[in-house]
């Protein structure tokens, strides 16, 4: 019988059922001990050091405790922290990216997705380098510099060499002032050897979603196709990691399992990943189950609401502090709104979850993953978050200084992102400002750069931010960073 690991690099140690099911019971004991739930709020909170901002994080077991907690009280405390510490190590900047689907054909029979195999009647497509160089210079006119490559799993459609194709592709279109300068890769999980190709094409975080950490419902929800291994695909990220890649990005889609089980199984993840390699997941995504194509939601029975979705994010965002959070178009404006008060940092906008997509003058409908809530243009989402006080930001600037796995960690840990992040937020957000923004857009954005200025502490620093920020206003120079 599997025994619970977190160093084991076996699927059934480090996500180990057992462990969860008592996980899950001592919670549910310790749901309304307030001792207790005090004593982890405690634990949890920022606290000021030498170096900077210091936070402790939660276990797996600590923090499903504040997840099955029912007093309204300490869940309102709860929320607070998850803000305060969102400020200290994010501060009000968002980072914006955008979905590029590059081929929807899939062997996979996963049930809650409209790309497996035997959905008969959604169409097909896979885009030429052609068409992958049209949908970048589409994505660059609209300001994104961020892309998550999307692929259904297809050896003969889709092998590793399309993907790398299209990496190069990517990153090879210079239009007008715009460039992708991080390109995330979510595809399906593979060897060793092909995680280090797509290190050595320079992708950002490899991104790969468990679905459900639930051995026996992903096995039903999987039946055919290579991702029915349960083990291959939960120990993915270790092979990604002995293949280089230090970025790695977790998520789960709620609604298949109960979540309570779900939130236990990440955190495990999580911990895993930071005892085998020493550095825990650089993203967690938060996806809820949409209708599309062949799926309706409301088949799957475990379909979280809005008020627990958001104790979730809340949660997620106490235990494992220094992760970045992204949630996407699936959830409404209202949703989003609420989540980035709760932790998360990365969201995307004006996605289109196609195939072939940003080409389109509609949205299309024939090829999507699922249905995009928030419809909003990426000009429109900019504004709306500077309106609510955040930073809009089109940063790269760690993954090409180098700053990635256990670095990019230690610049989270140093205090200095004031200095570091800050006016490279600024500095990206003129980009977008001068290159694609409306005049509205522009004029609130421009006040919010010269009010946000001033909090960058390096007097040297923010001399320099500020002369980077003229340059952008005044002349075709681009890709300053700090
Ligand atoms: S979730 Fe991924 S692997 Fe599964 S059918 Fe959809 S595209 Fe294929
Ligand atoms: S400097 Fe690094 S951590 Fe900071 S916003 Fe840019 S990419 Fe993110």
């Amino acid at each position: 019988m599997a025994v619970y690991n977190p160093k084991s690099m076996y699927a059934d140690d480090f996500i180990n059922h057992e462990e969860i099911l008592e996980t899950l019971e001592y919670a549910e004991r310790n749901k309304n001990n307030l001792e207790l739930i005090d004593s982890l709020l405690e634990k949890a909170r920022p606290k000021k050091t030498a170096g900077g901002v210091h936070c402790a994080g939660l276990t797996h077991r600590e923090a499903s405790v504040l997840l099955a907690c029912e007093n309204p009280e300490k869940i309102a405390e709860m929320y607070r922290l998850a803000e305060e510490i969102k400020l200290a190590f994010y501060g009000n900047r968002i980072v914006m990216f955008a979905p590029l689907y590059l081929s929807n054909y899939c062997i996979n029979g996963c049930v809650y997705c409209p790309y497996h195999a035997k959905n008969r009647h959604i169409a097909r497509k896979k885009l030429t380098q052609d068409e992958v160089r049209a949908e970048v210079i589409a994505l660059q006119d609209l300001g994104h510099k961020r892309l998550a490559i999307e692929a259904g799993e297809d050896p003969k459609n889709n092998p590793i060499e399309y993907i790398l194709e299209c990496l190069d592709t990517i990153y090879s279109v210079k239009h007008k002032n715009g460039a992708i300068r991080r390109a995330n890769v979510n595809i399906a999980a593979t060897t060793v050897d092909e995680y280090r190709m797509l290190k050595n094409a320079g992708i950002g975080t490899y991104i790969l979603f468990q679905e459900t950490y639930h051995k026996n419902s992903y096995l039903e929800l999987h039946p055919t196709g290579p991702k029915h291994d349960y083990d291959y695909h939960t120990e993915a990220m270790d092979r990604a990691m002995e293949g280089g890649i230090d970025d790695v990005g977790l998520g789960v889609l709620f609604g298949l399992e109960k979540y309570r089980y779900e939130f236990a199984g990440l955190l495990m993840h999580a911990e895993h990943l930071e005892a085998v390699h020493g550095v825990g997941p650089h993203t967690i995504s938060v996806p809820r189950i949409k209708r599309a194509d062949d799926i309706d939601p409301d088949v799957f029975d475990n379909g979280l609401a809005d008020p627990l979705f958001e104790k979730v994010i809340a949660c997620i965002r106490i235990a494992v502090p220094y992760t970045g959070m992204i949630i996407s178009t699936r959830e409404s404006e209202k949703v989003r709104a609420r989540a980035l008060h709760l932790g998360i940092s990365q969201i995307s906008g004006a996605s289109r979850t196609s195939v072939g997509g940003y080409t389109e003058q509609e949205r299309p409908h024939d090829t999507e993953q699922f249905d995009v809530s928030d419809q909003r243009s990426l000009d429109e989402v900019v504004r709306w978050l500077m309106e609510m006080g955040y930073i809009p930001s089109f940063c790269t600037a760690c993954y090409r200084e180098g700053r990635t796995g256990d670095r990019f960690m230690s610049l989270c840990k140093s205090g200095q992102i004031l200095n570091c992040c800050h006016p490279n937020a600024l500095m990206t957000l003129e980009e977008f400002l001068v290159d694609y923004a409306s005049e509205d857009t522009r004029r609130v954005g421009m006040e919010l750069i010269d009010r946000e200025l001033h909090k960058i502490p390096n007097e040297k620093v923010r001399t320099l931010a500020a002369q980077h920020i003229s340059d952008i206003r005044s002349s075709n120079r681009r890709d300053f960073r700090f």
